[in-house]
């Protein structure tokens, strides 16, 4: 930032275009290409972003090689000083991420500033790396021979990133990997492409050295370019599903170490024995916050019988009470969806819910927007939450990942059948149980197949020094995001064996080594 402005790169004839960051430094778009960045409470254009070329990627690209080699040499110790001034920058500067957040996603200021916290954390845990890289030592493996491992930094290394948070996913993956010691480029998503700019800023300030942290901003162009770059070791991403594949096949296919999170069909099962207040409030925050944009949303409640009935009426009665308007709005609980294509997209499974038998409990075409009128008549990107009851398994509304504030709910006569309809989903990323029952929340944890499991959580996200992740379509590659396998992900294994001979040595022997 300079003067409490964040730099956007912005050159001569490309008024308020946010650019990239490279090598230190904000750097205007060449290429000629730009994309429209949405006010979505509004659904104006608030200002354009660069798309990058190859060439401005490869650019990138290389002013991360160039700082590896220091960088990779910086004693541990300063790597974590480093990430500890980082760390009281992002925390200062709170409330700026959190507003860029808010003006071109929509989320409400109190969501934007917990997906601060939770970004914030991955730095903490990085802070860590001294005690991370800590490797393992075997005196005497043979008679005078020592054995020991070590962990090292892979080079440049690529994170691609989505809309839904443009703070903590990124989050999740450069703290980690330039704590272990690689430089990293970030393409953000091109809808809310500002915050990674602000974040940029705060590492130069914070004593990173150019070129170990950079930011291209851009689309498939941009992506294509880091998935095929030799000089690219590893690409973490998150993103839709069909992307997460195409990143993962092209990636690997280029030699590349990747891990690529998917989409998700998150659901809860709800045993009659649950607090069904507990329940509704549950589903209710976890179904409609962030306007249900969440990888970890809850998008369907499995309701065993008799629960059903009472729990669909208090999950209406609360969905009564939601305030959805602007998210500057202090009043609001809830902001529009990210474009107008995407609300267009969530709204139309509402007609194809309808003629699939289920019945749509509340309408959110209906309703109402703070400082306008209904939800579809109000100028912005807006659909209010939405409830369908008895949706019917396996129906478009079920299998597909909607995205938006629209709630399902499945009835069941047993936890079997329950159970089974999680687990014939094509998506793994989290599920959740409520039950007063220790034996039924032991069966399901072992039984479910997903990657994240709540009992009586509705979103449960690993703290940063776990890992997150899903199963089956959700996530591409085996390991799994920040935490332990973050760290091991950026790095590489080094067993070293060495002796310091003393006077005899076995002499020439062609035998396989043994230990003796
Ligand atoms: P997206 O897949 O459209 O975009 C993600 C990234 O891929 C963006 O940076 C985008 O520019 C890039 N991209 C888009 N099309 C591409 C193409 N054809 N080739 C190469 N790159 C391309 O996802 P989105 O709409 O930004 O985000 C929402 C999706 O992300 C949802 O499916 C959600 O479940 C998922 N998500 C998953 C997790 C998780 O942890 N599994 C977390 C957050 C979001």
């Amino acid at each position: 930032m300079t003067d409490g402005r964040i730099e956007t790169g912005a050159g001569p004839g490309t008024a308020g275009e946010m650019g990239h960051w490279i090598a230190g430094g904000p750097v205007a778009g060449r290429s000629g290409r730009r994309a429209e960045v949405f006010d979505p409470a509004t659904g104006r254009v608030a200002g354009h972003v660069a798309l990058a070329s190859a060439a401005e990627v490869d650019a990138a690209v290389a002013a991360a090689a160039a700082a590896f080699p220091a960088w990779r040499d910086a004693s541990l110790v300063k790597r974590a000083q480093v990430l500890f001034r980082f760390r009281e920058l992002v925390d200062a500067h709170r409330d700026e991420l959190a507003a860029l957040i808010t003006a071109q996603h929509g989320k409400v200021r109190a969501d934007a500033l917990g997906e601060v916290a939770r970004g914030l954390e991955v730095v903490e845990f990085a802070c860590g790396i001294p005690h991370l890289l800590k490797g393992g030592y075997s005196e005497n493996v043979s008679t005078g021979v020592d054995s020991f491992s070590i962990r090292q930094p892979l080079g440049v290394v690529a994170g691609v990133t989505p809309f839904n948070f443009p703070v903590m996913v990124p989050m999740w993956m450069f703290p980690v990997a330039i704590a272990c010691g690689n430089t990293f480029v970030l393409k953000p998503s091109e809808r809310d492409p500002a915050a990674s700019l602000l974040l940029a800023s705060l590492w130069r300030r914070a004593g990173l050295p150019d070129g170990v942290f950079n930011v291209v901003q851009g689309d498939r162009v941009a992506v294509d370019r880091l998935l095929e770059h030799p000089q690219v070791r590893a690409v973490s991403f998150v993103g839709s599903t069909p992307i997460a594949r195409h990143v993962y096949q092209t990636g690997t296919r280029h030699g590349k170490r990747v891990q690529a999170l998917g989409g998700a069909k998150n659901h809860m099962l709800v045993l009659p024995d649950a607090d069904l207040d507990l329940v509704a409030d549950a589903a209710v925050n976890a179904g409609f916050g962030s306007a249900g944009e969440r990888c970890m949303a809850i998008s369907v409640v499995i309701a065993v019988d008799p629960a059903g009935d009472e729990l669909v009426h208090k999950i209406v009665q609360r969905v009564a009470g939601l305030v959805v308007g602007p998210g500057d709005d202090p009043e609001a609980q809830m902001g529009p969806l990210v474009t107008g294509a995407h609300r267009d997209r969530v709204a139309g499974y509402l007609d194809a819910a309808l003629a699939e038998g289920a019945k749509l409990v509340v309408d959110g075409r209906e309703t109402p927007i703070r400082g306008g009128t209904t939800a579809a008549a109000t100028p912005g990107f807006w659909l209010g939450p939405t409830v369908l009851d008895h949706v019917r398994p396996g129906t478009a509304v079920h299998r597909d990942e909607i995205f938006g504030p629209v709630l399902s709910v499945v009835r069941v006569p047993s936890y079997e059948e329950g159970l089974a309809i999680i687990n014939g989903t094509e998506y793994g990323n989290g599920a959740a149980i409520f039950t007063g029952d220790g034996r039924a929340a032991r069966r399901f944890h072992a039984e479910v197949e997903v990657g994240m499991v709540g009992v009586n959580v509705p979103i449960p996200v690993p703290m940063a020094f776990y890992s997150f992740g899903g199963w089956k379509a959700s996530l591409f590659g085996d390991t799994h995001v920040h935490g332990p396998d973050g760290v091991h992900f950026y790095t590489r294994g080094k067993v070293v064996t060495s002796r310091w001979p003393d006077q005899g040595h076995g002499g020439v022997n062609l035998g396989f080594p043994t230990n003796g």
